[in-house]
């Protein structure tokens, strides 16, 4: 497949004020490289904190990164000025998690979907294949299901659900038909009935149009389903990435099988069944731990090595990358805990 976006190496520091106004250093993002090809759907998996987020920010070049390369269809875009920003943001477009805050409740939902064109200097008057400002934001509106667009075009975000808000941000995003998306929890804060329905339609757009998904969630089983590829994110690193079928049946990192532990099991037979879900909050990327960041939570410790000297990342199988000393040890699946049911 053509890639379409690349990010090599990319590291990225913030400056974060202490209790006693000091200000320290904080790596939100550790040499974290990760492609997403066209019309491929990536899925970037991990707790808060992870620097998930930070990462899809990154991906749009809505921040600069400290260190690292940023390439969109071969382009480096690392250092583009705004002018050159604008015309890869033409292509590249995000969708954010929470759509109450991230859609202005002034504006009727017509002005919300049409404004990317307006930005992007299509004029009232002018037609793009045929089609006008105004008939493009209504087919925009249909195709997200917000149906009839007339009637829908003219209320105001508080007279939506939040599924029909979030519908609304997916149509802003897609109007101007960009060819990389930037989903970031795009279902998270809205009703559990309404999230399927979301991610359905967000694959059935997939298809239609040929767009590349960058989809960033804290929640594996919707990446299970939504995704060719996954990559696990714990404190600013990828730790695992590989095809999601490789990832969901045979994961390599003791964190991933902690996060597929973690998810709800359907089926009463299996409530009581022990889980290796890991115990403990995450650590603080003020202070991160030495060697494994996962060292202080990790059942598969190597005490005296994990702890000391950060892992390498090996490609156990084609396409199948993890970040843990266990690998490529040949009695490594024999020391993991047997896989998810
Ligand atoms: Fe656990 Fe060590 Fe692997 Fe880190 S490197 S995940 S501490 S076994």
């Amino acid at each position: 497949m053509t890639e379409l976006l690349a990010l090599e190496n990319i590291t990225m520091e913030f400056r974060a004020r202490t209790r006693f106004l000091r200000t320290v250093p904080v790596r939100a993002l550790s040499d974290v490289s990760l492609t997403v090809a066209k019309g491929e759907t990536v899925a970037v998996v991990g707790e808060s904190g992870s620097g998930k987020t930070t990462l899809g920010r990154v991906a749009l070049r809505l921040l600069k990164p400290t260190a690292g390369r940023v390439a969109f269809d071969g382009e480096d875009i690392t250092g583009l000025s705004a002018g050159g920003l604008k015309r890869i943001r033409r292509r590249a477009q995000g969708i954010f998690q929470d759509p109450f805050s991230s859609i202005d409740p002034f504006m009727t939902v017509g002005q919300i979907v049409e404004e990317p064109l307006v930005i992007h200097g299509y004029s009232k008057g002018g037609r793009r294949n045929g089609a006008s400002r105004r008939e493009l934001m209504h087919s925009a509106l249909d195709e997200v299901k917000l149906q009839p667009a007339e009637e829908f075009s003219g209320k105001y975000p508080h007279t939506l659900s939040g599924g029909q808000r979030q519908r609304v941000a997916i149509a802003r995003a897609l109007t101007l038909q960009p060819e990389l998306v930037v989903a970031d929890e795009p279902v998270s804060m809205i009703d559990a009935s309404s999230r399927a329905e979301i991610l359905y339609l967000l694959k059935e757009l997939q298809e239609r149009h040929g767009t590349a998904f960058l989809y960033i969630t804290h929640d594996i089983a919707t990446a299970r389903h939504f995704s060719h590829r996954i990559a696990v994110m714990y404190l600013g690193r990828i730790v695992e990435l590989g095809p999601t079928r490789q990832v969901i049946e045979n994961p390599l990192h003791p964190y991933t099988r902690a996060l597929l532990e973690a998810v709800p099991e359907p089926d009463p037979a299996n409530r009581l069944r022990q889980r290796g879900a890991v115990t403990g909050e995450p650590p603080s990327p003020v202070s991160p731990p030495t060697g494994c960041h996962f060292h202080p939570r990790c059942p598969h410790l190597i005490a005296g090595r994990c702890d000391v000297v950060q892992p390498e990342q090996v490609e156990v199988k084609p396409g199948h990358l993890v970040e843990c000393h266990l690998w490529p040890e040949p009695d490594a699946e024999a020391k993991l805990p047997s896989g998810p049911a």
